[in-house]
């Protein structure tokens, strides 16, 4: 696969600038991944240096000095992390149980389908009619499971280091969305704040569409019989799984969770999900207390489910 690492092309004949003129604000590769991805999602996509580069976008885009944005709790930490970037700058964060409504004055309702890792979905009936933008971080359930502009979300935003690359081998962020008004917007943060993606990230985004249906629904098939059989382990507590995609989180004994996580084999003890090789981590640690002790958060690959199954039930004798 080639890819154009220009920064620069040259003008035409008249001197006029071409399609591409600085690779900051745009480039052949990012082009084809954003044209790839908006089919899929069903709008004009924009991509950027990774999904929190696309969250800080939104922001830019979205919010004003006093906006107040409503936070589906349990979303992934960082958003809110980037979120509290912006508190010198006026903007507030109020978290709500994204299964109800959404606190009627917010600016902006972030949404998560599902919640990295407590794993709820939205109540998108609760959503249609609020008077803010809406915007549903889709990364975990990915455009095979989601299509959240048909759902009424003015912005869906991914973090394609995730499923839409799936190899655990390029970091770059993505949002798509029918307003073109917003997407100028969304366009112009993106170029005058730097956010943009690099040429061979969005190459590795465009190759990870092509095997995304495929992938994703294999690990939804081996997550769903592994969330059963964990489900029926005695070593496990409680066990959260949506029905779609390959996130499940569940819980042990607080204070076991470090002994099971670093002790298989298979499964890799690291950060990050969606990609073909299984992961796990526990998620308190880094998180606090908006998270349970005991609560490992798995990400299942493209690995045989009985290997993964040996593996984890091995790793859950330490619990
Ligand atoms: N959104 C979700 C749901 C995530 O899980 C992550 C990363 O873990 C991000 C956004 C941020 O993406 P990135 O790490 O590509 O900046």
């Amino acid at each position: 696969m080639s890819v154009d690492r220009r920064t620069a092309w040259p003008y035409d004949e008249q001197g006029e600038p071409g399609a591409f003129v600085y690779q900051r604000y745009a480039h052949p590769a990012g082009a084809v991944a954003e044209q790839a991805l908006g089919a899929l999602e069903g709008g004009d996509a924009l991509v950027y240096s990774s999904g929190t580069a696309a969250v800080t976008a939104c922001v830019f885009a979205l919010c004003r000095p006093g906006s107040t944005i409503a936070l589906a709790a349990g979303a992934y930490f960082g958003t809110g992390v980037t979120f509290a970037q912006f508190a010198p700058w006026g903007l507030k964060v109020v978290e709500f149980d994204q299964t109800g409504a959404p606190p009627a004055n917010a600016d902006v309702v972030w949404l998560e389908a599902p919640s990295n890792p407590l794993l709820t979905l939205p109540n998108w009936d609760a959503v249609r009619g609020h008077s803010g933008a809406v915007v549903c971080d889709a990364t975990a359930s990915t455009p095979v499971f989601l299509r959240a502009l048909d759902e009424g979300a003015a912005v869906v935003l991914h973090s394609g280091t995730k499923y839409l690359t799936g190899h655990h081998d390029a970091l770059i962020g993505a949002t798509v969305t029918r307003d073109a008004e917003l997407r100028e917007r969304l366009y112009s943060a993106r170029m005058r704040l730097g956010l943009s993606a690099a040429p061979d990230a969005a190459a590795m985004l465009r190759r990870g569409l092509d095997t995304l249906e495929v992938r994703v629904r294999r690990q939804t098939e081996t997550a769903t019989e592994l969330a059963r059989k964990l489900g029926e382990h005695p070593a496990v507590l409680k066990v959260r799984y949506p029905g779609l995609g390959g996130l499940i989180s569940f819980d042990v004994a607080d204070g076991s969770e470090r002994a099971v996580e670093t002790s298989t084999t298979l499964i890799l003890n690291q950060t990050s999900l969606g990609g073909v090789q299984s992961t796990m981590e526990s998620r308190h640690r880094w998180e606090g207390d908006r998270i349970p002790v005991g609560l490992l958060r798995l990400s299942v690959g493209l690995e045989d489910v009985d290997e993964i199954w040996a593996d984890l039930s091995a790793a859950l004798e330490n619990a």
